[in-house]
């Protein structure tokens, strides 16, 4: 990247390694919180991390922020792990856990005491509350605000201990309540929780905060700069304070804008609102923006990974179009997936004079854009599905595909004719009779006649069925979370953003098809299977996209 089209972060980092900055070194981390799946938003955020770290010849730790003993989860923390191997980074040996440093954060605290930096206060929660004031006048000074050195030592000692009923005492810095600053107003380090940690069981009954801990555990690491999103704007001025006072090594906070995304929300709280309340079958379901969710819809990191680099680093916040996800996606798709042949929504179609019992493999090719990707056999006999939307009575004057009487091609078959239509009681079209041309094998007429209709097809004796689940946006408002009209995002759910598909007839190559191995389903769109709930017997497709912008079209309308 050349240094005039570097996003600010990046300019920011190249100025500090020219001045020499920490001998040039570059080294970042990623802090997910174990209390929930990683969504796209962290992918950003771990692109940019680890990103920078390979431009700049660094290194970038993943860092679990596992201060909060009662939301966390191993779980979590397993998963977070695989989602960003899968996304295409590596951590090496840094894997590191902000509750390893428990120990070294409360000698740190002892030392603020010391220097009568920190006191402990006594007030009630909702007293440091109160006090605390708000913006435009200042705070009122903790009538403990004063105790000395050894009183504050010997009450943080007990704290530590489990002497104390949790929220009678609380660690504070002592800074400035009059500051502008909320957050500076002698901000909480520690609260007593007589909690058990997943990772230091009983260990403790006091936890740091978040802002005692995060800074400091950057310094520990040797953190050159420490990116982050744009709600840690107003914790800078602590974080600098708590490490100057500290006197330890000073890594650089720099934030940016958290990634939105248009008919989605984002925030784990929100999308563990939508599991527990029975909106989605589970964090990994395909609509989920969950890292997870998108795996298993069929989303390759290196899209994902695209796109990160597409919208790039800003310094405001602002939303992104869903389409421009799905557009990157596409284009990532369409190189790597093969193509396949597969009616979502059969209709039978009879050749009468394809002989009875005959079948022949055809010649299909993999990927157009891709030689490499070879050619495979498509059986074809008799009788055959055809997609129901391929086959009009009455069609309108545009429409080019099967009507009576009129001839169309079989990708890669042969052409055929519509001769007769058959319906059930009901009115309803059941078959449809064509003949063949038997001149036409391959696709092509020799006398040089031209149809102007290809459609695709199975055949209905070699077909494998499958469950196919369509998706769309899980909300119907681009911007679920704006609160209008006093609605939560929970208002706004798209009640019809999953449409599942029962026997579905497919080329039978796809009879092994893997998660994980995309697919074009030609005409459809790109497919892979469902790693959750596809079993032996039981074949079930996700479709990760269409081939074109239905939303789009939709809107116009
Ligand atoms: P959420 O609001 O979804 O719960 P969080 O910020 O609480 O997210 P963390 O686990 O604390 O989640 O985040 C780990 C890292 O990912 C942080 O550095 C955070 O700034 C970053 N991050 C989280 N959400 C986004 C987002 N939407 N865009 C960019 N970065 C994000
Ligand atoms: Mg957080």
């Amino acid at each position: 990247m050349s240094e005039s089209n570097q996003d600010f972060v990046r300019q920011i980092i190249t100025a500090d390694c020219a001045a020499g900055k920490h001998d040039g070194r570059v080294h970042t981390r990623f802090p997910p919180e174990p209390n929930g799946y990683l969504h796209i938003g962290h992918a950003k955020s771990i692109c940019l991390n680890f990103g920078i770290a390979q431009e700049f010849g660094g290194k970038c730790n993943l860092r679990f922020d596992d201060t909060n003993p009662e939301k966390e989860d191993v779980e979590y923390v397993e998963c977070i792990k695989e989602d960003v191997r899968w996304l295409g980074f590596d951590w090496e040996d840094r894997l590191f856990f902000a509750s390893d440093y428990f120990q070294q954060l409360f000698d740190w605290a002892v030392k603020l005491v010391e220097k009568g930096k920190a006191y402990v206060d006594s007030q009630s929660v909702e007293e440091i509350r109160k006090g605390r004031g708000m913006g435009g006048s200042p705070g009122v000074e903790s009538p403990y605000r004063d105790r000395s050195s050894d009183e504050n030592l010997d009450l943080l000692m007990r704290m530590k201990a489990g002497e104390f009923e949790e929220g009678s005492h609380v660690l504070r810095a002592k800074i400035d309540m009059a500051a502008e600053n909320l957050l500076l107003r002698d901000p909480v380090l520690y609260r007593i929780r007589k909690v058990a940690h997943h990772r230091t069981g009983e260990a403790w009954c006091i936890y740091p905060t978040y802002d005692w801990a995060h800074g400091q555990s950057d310094s520990i690491e040797n953190i050159t700069h420490s990116v982050c999103t744009l709600e840690f704007v107003n914790h800078r001025p602590l974080y600098d304070w708590c490490l100057e006072e500290l006197e330890v090594f000073h890594p650089q906070q720099i934030e940016f804008a958290r990634l939105n995304i248009n008919h989605m929300v984002m925030s784990k709280r929100k999308l563990l609102q939508m599991v527990e309340a029975g909106h989605v079958s589970g964090w990994d379901d395909p609509r989920m923006p969950t890292l997870i969710g998108m795996r298993r819809r069929g989303f390759t990191p290196a899209a994902i990974r695209k796109f990160c680099e597409h919208i790039g680093v800003a310094k405001f916040n602002g939303v992104h179009e869903m389409s421009l996800l799905e557009f990157v996606l596409r284009e990532d798709l369409n190189k790597c997936s093969e193509r396949r042949m597969a009616v979502v929504d059969p209709i039978k179609v009879t050749l009468s004079n394809y002989p009875e019992g005959k079948s022949e493999d055809l010649e299909a090719i993999n990927n157009p854009g891709d030689e490499s990707a070879g050619k495979r056999m498509v059986p074809f006999s008799r009788q055959l599905y055809i997609e129901r939307a391929d086959f009009m009575e009455d069609p309108p004057k545009k429409y080019f595909r099967l009507a009576p009487g009129r001839e169309v091609r079989l990708r890669y078959a042969y052409f055929i004719t519509c001769q007769e239509v058959i319906k059930d009681d009901a009115g309803e079209v059941v078959e449809i009779i064509c003949s063949y041309d038997p001149a036409t094998r391959g696709g092509d007429a020799p006398d040089g006649r031209k149809v102007k209709g290809t459609i695709h097809w199975v055949s209905a004796a070699h077909a494998v069925t499958a469950e196919v689940r369509e998706y769309d946006h899980l909300f119907n408002d681009p911007n679920p979370d704006s609160g209008e009209d006093g609605k939560t995002f929970l208002d706004h759910i798209n009640p019809d953003s999953l449409r599942t598909r029962r026997d579905c007839q497919l080329e039978p190559s796809l009879e092994n098809a893997t998660p994980g191995q995309p697919y074009q389903f030609e005409r459809l769109g790109y497919f892979c299977v469902d790693s959750a709930d596809s079993a032996p017997g039981r074949l079930v497709f996700n479709r990760t996209v269409g081939l074109r912008d239905s939303w789009a079209k939709k809107q116009k309308k």
